[in-house]
């Protein structure tokens, strides 16, 4: 439904242009009451007939950019535009479709759909006539009558995709709406939408979809914009340009997705990793709120690197994920632990092991852990702080609310914890320290694998 003035302002192919953002930075405050910059200074534009992905790593912000295109949250500074006119309430061109499916479970399909256009007063024939349509569109014929309950998670998205599909919404936005599904049904339901977009019988005329995946992002976008993490920023515009349906298999497919995981596996703007060896100390600049532990277990990670050791020592990152089933998110992590740690590099989308990544993936079980030991004390901002911390206590032993404090002065309260509990891993890993659940508190190893 275009409920705006038609606007003369174009992208430069000329097409109209629907939502722009411009610079926008987006800052929440942690439970101390810091500011926790989540989005700096992005600016995007969605054009009439295209699809464009957002990318990134979970917590890079990108359901937060989508809420400030959709008009939920306004920016912390900066603005978005919807055909020209500067949002500050509800974008009025746009219709979501979240993860979760968000429906109402005490309505029917047909309820659930016709609950939008009720929303915009529209009259009871006319609704009846276009959720039918809608549903029918999307493939629930004959679930009008159901509840949410008696459908699979496959066809309660789709409930999500009519019910904002019969808005006839200008921009379609979309938050990771394949992700809860398992591979097959989303695979159904992305080239689905892709024959629906293709044969212009979607009732849309652009989208935008948040995705974490990467593959995802090649099958269906235009263009796809990378965002860094920590805050997130546009790091690359990539054009796809590919005829759809699009075909995984095809060498320039491949080539793209392994330039999109190239940039984001890249060290992004963090200060260069020091040496290994005779090194005492990360440089002064990583802290733990700096430079934050990626979300990866030791076991984890060591698989990861046994399985490079079975591929000679290096191979590419989509070779790998491909191989194992892995989505990015998963993969991911663990590369940058594998990297933080100096256990390997990346380069052109390529996973090497160092000689310390060979020597720890080789070696017994007892020196595999005083090598971690000495790489996470020094390396891992983090593990490094409670090390350290806790050699200078008289006893041994300090709360874990004192490291969640300083935590929350650069994350979230959630992300602080995850950031704890991938250091208490770590660090009983190497017997660097224990961490003693019932009183909450670290506890020296004294004569642990780190003093060999
Ligand atoms: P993504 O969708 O890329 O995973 P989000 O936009 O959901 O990322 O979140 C980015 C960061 O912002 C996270 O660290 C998250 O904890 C934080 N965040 C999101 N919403 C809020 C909020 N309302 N208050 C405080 N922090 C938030
Ligand atoms: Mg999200």
């Amino acid at each position: 439904m275009t409920t705006a003035q038609p606007s003369t302002h174009t992208d430069g192919g000329s097409r109209p242009v629907i939502i722009e953002a411009d610079s926008v930075t987006k800052t929440f405050s942690t439970p101390d009451g810091r500011a926790l910059p989540v989005l700096e200074g992005v600016s995007f534009h969605l054009a009439e007939g295209e699809i464009v992905a957002l990318l990134g790593k979970s917590g890079s912000g990108k359901s937060t950019l989508l809420r400030c295109a959709a008009g939920l949250i306004s920016p912390s500074s900066g603005s978005v535009a919807y055909r020209g006119t500067p949002l500050n309430a509800a974008n009025p061109g746009v219709a979501m479709v979240f993860q979760s499916f968000a429906l109402l479970p005490w309505l029917t399909v047909q309820q659930n759909v016709e609950l939008s256009l009720r929303a915009r007063g529209v009259g009871r024939e006319e609704r009846r006539e276009r959720a039918l349509k809608a549903i029918d569109l999307i493939g629930l014929d004959g679930f009008e009558g159901a509840y949410p309950k008696e459908l699979s998670g496959g066809m309660r998205q789709r409930v999500g995709f009519a019910r904002a599909l019969v808005v006839e919404p200008d921009a379609l936005l979309m938050d990771e709406p394949f992700s809860a599904l398992d591979v097959l049904t989303s695979e159904n339901l992305r080239s689905e939408l892709v024959g629906l977009w293709e044969g212009h019988e979607a009732p849309v005329k652009s989208i935008l979809i948040v995705t974490h995946n990467i593959e995802e992002a090649v099958l269906l976008a235009d263009r796809i914009l990378v965002l860094s993490s920590n805050p997130g920023r546009i790091l690359a515009e990539l054009t796809v340009g590919l005829p759809r349906p699009r075909d995984r298999r095809t060498p320039a497919f491949e080539t793209l997705v392994d330039n999109v995981y190239g940039l984001l596996t890249g060290r992004e703007e963090r200060p260069p990793e020091p040496a290994v060896a005779g090194e005492k100390a990360a440089r002064p600049a990583a802290t733990p709120t700096t430079v934050p532990l990626p979300q990866a277990s030791v076991g984890g990670l060591a698989g990861l690197l046994e399985i490079l050791l079975a591929r000679g020592g290096e191979d590419g990152l989509a070779e790998i994920s491909d191989e194992l089933n892995f989505e990015i998110d998963d993969l991911l992590p663990l590369v940058d632990a594998a990297v933080m740690l100096g256990l390997a590099t990346v380069s052109d989308a390529r996973l090497a092991l160092t000689d310390e990544g060979r020597e720890f993936t080789a070696a017994d079980i007892l020196t595999s852990k005083q090598r971690f030991a000495r790489l996470a004390a020094t390396r891992a901002p983090l593990v490094r702080a409670i090390t350290q911390a806790l050699a200078a206590t008289d006893d041994g032993t300090l709360r874990e609310s004192f490291f969640l404090d300083l935590l929350q002065r650069g994350f979230s309260a959630e992300e602080a914890r995850r950031q704890l509990d991938v250091a208490i891993d770590w660090g009983r890993y190497g017997e660097l320290f224990d961490y003693d659940a019932d009183d909450r508190e670290f506890v020296r190893e004294p004569g642990g694998a780190a003093q060999p």
